[in-house]
């Protein structure tokens, strides 16, 4: 069952007094601008909602909003034109199914994921995992500005790792096997970043991969006919400071291959960590970034490893 979190009399007598938008927007519920209406924002860890929850939703939306839901771009599901006297109803109706509210303002917002591994051929991790996991770490911490997670099982980016606060994508590392390859050539055009170059030597030739190009993105693992290049480490690219919205940053590569999540996890702790103690009110993470100074955050989060 999900933890009541509002103090109860803020439901109490809705049409007499204020209501408290903050205490609302850490559960999810936004004003609209029609007046005495809201938005029911909830929570769909990794995007996914049960066919049970669907039709909980679907009934919930006919009740007490006004028979749609909207799709929000962060894989939310809102019920909009909820009236203040419907809030509660609503959200108990929810609650009693075991749906829970997503989250607004300055906090950790619900983590998005793409089906990765589970279901997708191009998929190198089990994002799903790691978003359950982050959201009972994380899910509605006090942040300084709003918080994004996003976690995207391959370089294809489909939930956009480098747009969110924090990003975490899927990566391989090729291995070549001299003694499998053809030498047909392909992997040098497939390449999407050119990063793979054929070079000649006294014992024969090899194909090697630029470091600095490779995105680690698994084209070359998965397309070379004879399988010459395989997936050696596998691991997470993880991505810090981006953000979209008015002032819209490109996040910055922490690390380029973690390989255990127990790394993962410490330096995303660490991330948030420094954020709330040296982040300004409504500064996001990535602005925080740029005026401390890039170099300064990875050795801070990395360590000595930076
Ligand atoms: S990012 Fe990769 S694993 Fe995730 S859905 Fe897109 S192609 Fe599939
Ligand atoms: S695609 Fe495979 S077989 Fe062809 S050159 Fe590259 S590694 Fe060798
Ligand atoms: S992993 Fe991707 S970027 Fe790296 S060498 Fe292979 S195809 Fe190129």
């Amino acid at each position: 069952m999900v933890k009541m979190e509002l103090h109860p009399k803020l439901f109490e007598s809705m049409a007499e007094q204020e209501l408290d938008l903050t205490a609302l927007s850490r559960v999810g519920m936004m004003r609209q601008k029609q007046p005495d209406y809201y938005v029911m924002r909830l929570k769909a860890v990794a995007g996914d909602l049960s066919a049970s929850d669907l039709l909980t939703i679907a009934s919930v939306a006919e009740q007490y909003g006004r028979g749609f839901v909207h799709l929000s771009t962060r894989q939310g599901v809102e019920i909009h034109y909820v009236h203040s006297d419907n809030l509660e109803p609503a959200r108990l109706a929810l609650q009693q199914a075991g749906i829970e509210m997503g989250a607004c303002g300055p906090r950790v917002r619900v983590i998005v994921a793409c089906p990765g591994g589970e279901t997708c051929r191009w998929g190198v991790i089990d994002t799903k995992k790691i978003a359950r996991e982050l959201d009972t770490r994380y899910f509605k911490k006090e942040t300084p500005s709003k918080f994004k997670l996003a976690v995207t099982g391959c370089a294809n980016n489909c939930t956009k790792a480098n747009e969110n606060d924090i990003g975490i994508r899927g990566a391989i590392e090729p291995e070549w096997s001299s003694s499998e390859c053809t030498d047909c050539g392909l992997c040098v055009s497939l390449c999407p970043l050119h990063a793979i170059e054929r070079k000649d030597s006294d014992e024969g030739y090899s194909y090697v991969i630029d470091q600095d190009r490779c995105i680690n993105c698994s084209v070359c693992t998965s397309l070379c006919p004879p399988n010459a290049w395989v997936a050696g480490r596998k691991g997470y690219t993880l991505f810090i400071g981006g953000t979209m919205g008015r002032i819209p940053r490109f996040a910055s590569v922490l690390k380029k291959m973690v390989v255990t999540d127990e790394e993962l996890y410490l330096l995303i702790e660490r991330a948030i960590a420094l954020f709330r103690e040296k982040g300004r009110k409504k500064e996001r993470f990535g602005h925080m970034i740029d005026r401390i100074g890039l170099e300064s955050v990875r050795e801070e989060l990395l360590g000595e490893q930076g």
